[in-house]
């Protein structure tokens, strides 16, 4: 069985978004076999660093935190779309020849996933795919970017996503895997109360 690997590695280094310095991730050995008698590491980073899926409370004002997490969400057949033709952002016109069905889980392949430095004209899933995807009735989303939107005012594309109970899965890593249906196995952290949640991401051929 093949098995992808579809996380960002988290590393000092790695690409984050709008390159913001509280962004970086903090790796620090806290202790070693000169200071102690165990080798112990820390790590500090904003939670949505890397791969990740974000929760209402992101851009709603009272929204569901990571408290609401339903497993069922995150372990089930997916969708690989290849959009790396696109440079700019994918729009409905880009998504209405794709044979979408209500209750799939699409994962969009683009020219981010080759990219392992943040470029601000990264592709993003523009407001009116963010309706037409609603009304599909799909079940999540999963982008390349470290945003599901990028420059639009009031992340419409966010909030509609939120309002039609839509999972949103951040920061994935496609180059690998070709157009076709999966079988994911996205394992968040269980953090309480929370944003966003890191996430390790799996794909095998279903
Ligand atoms: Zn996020």
């Amino acid at each position: 069985m093949k098995i992808y690997d579809i996380s960002m590695t988290i590393h000092q280094k790695m690409q984050v978004y709008k390159n913001k310095a509280e962004k970086i991730p903090i790796i620090e050995v806290v202790s070693d076999f000169e200071t102690g008698s165990s080798h112990e590491t820390s790590l500090s980073m904003n939670l949505h660093t890397g791969t990740h899926m974000d929760f209402p409370l992101h851009m709603i004002i009272d929204g569901q935190t990571s408290d609401t997490l339903d497993l069922a969400k995150l372990i089930r057949p997916v969708k690989v779309l290849d959009l790396t033709h696109l440079i700019d952002g994918i729009g409905q016109k880009d998504l209405v020849e794709k044979g979408i069905q209500p209750n799939d889980f699409l994962l969009f392949k683009t020219r981010n996933s080759y990219e392992e430095t943040f470029n601000f004209e990264f592709i993003y899933v523009k407001e009116d795919a963010a309706k037409y995807l609603s009304a599909q009735k799909i079940a999540g989303v999963g982008v390349d970017g470290l945003g599901v939107e990028r420059d639009q005012k009031n992340h419409p594309t966010h909030k509609i996503l939120f309002q039609h109970d839509i999972t949103i899965i951040e920061g994935l890593r496609l180059k690998e895997v070709k157009e076709g249906t999966y079988f994911m196995y996205a394992l968040p952290l269980k953090i309480v109360g929370s944003d966003a949640l890191p996430l390790s991401v799996i794909l095998t051929e279903a």
